[in-house]
């Protein structure tokens, strides 16, 4: 057989016939298996199989008096490499910050305005001071807090127990540490003047985002 394929739960490797098959009709489609022949110095029936292949597996298509077609299906290569580019800042949305003062009660309500599930405690120079989830603001809730009167700096995770990221890092990376430390965001920050202002966050959501958008 001089076709390699294999299939294994997450799709298939194409041979190097197959790969200058889709090229040339990337390129030149729509294009008949005759003209495709020609341009590989091939016969016709010898291409059978591998147009066989192409059309089976949705990256080529066929019409009657037509010829083959690019559906646009990427190969796994493509995509990945896609996804191993993406940085960051090309997908962090903005971060919601309060002072490290502020209470927990008006932490909850800005929490519910901004509709976020994370927001990030800044010092008097505007740098990263804290990390406040939902889970930390419902400890505040508990034992008796006068949560008016009680500052999120009591309840949240402090220097230097934050996992951050930087603009230019891989959005894979940020993945990861999501996953490794089981939280749900990673606050994005820069160095200003030797202060590290927050300048952007990662979520989840983020994340599922270019998902769906790789897929579309
Ligand atoms: P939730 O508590 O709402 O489930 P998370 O899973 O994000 O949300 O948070 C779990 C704990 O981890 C909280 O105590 C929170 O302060 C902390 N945490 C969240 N994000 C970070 C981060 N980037 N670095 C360090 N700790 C974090």
């Amino acid at each position: 057989m001089y076709y390699n394929w294999f299939v294994g739960s997450d799709g298939m490797e194409l041979n190097e016939r197959q790969e200058k098959i889709l090229k040339i009709v990337k390129q030149h489609g729509p294009i008949t298996g005759s003209k495709i022949a020609e341009q590989l110095s091939l016969t016709r029936a010898t291409l059978r199989p591998d147009l066989a292949i192409l059309t089976m597996s949705g990256y080529l298509d066929a019409r009657p008096r037509v010829g083959y077609f690019y559906t646009g299906k990427e190969s796994e290569e493509v995509m990945s490499s896609k996804i191993r580019n993406i940085i960051v800042r090309d997908v962090q949305s903005v971060p919601i910050l309060i002072k490290k003062d502020t209470s927990i009660y008006e932490a909850i309500v800005k929490m519910f305005l901004e509709d976020v599930g994370t927001l990030y405690a800044i010092d008097e120079e505007n740098g990263l001071a804290g990390v406040i989830s939902r889970k930390d603001l419902l400890r505040g809730t508990m034992g008796g807090n006068d949560i008016e009167k009680t500052p999120v700096s009591v309840i949240m995770t402090r220097k230097p127990s934050i996992t951050i990221c930087y603009p230019n890092d891989l959005l894979i990376y940020a993945a990861n540490q999501l996953i490794e430390k089981q939280i749900d965001s990673l606050p994005v920050v820069e160095n200003q003047d030797g202060v590290e202002r927050v300048i952007g966050r990662i979520t989840k959501t983020n994340i599922a985002r270019v998902f769906v958008n790789l897929m579309e």
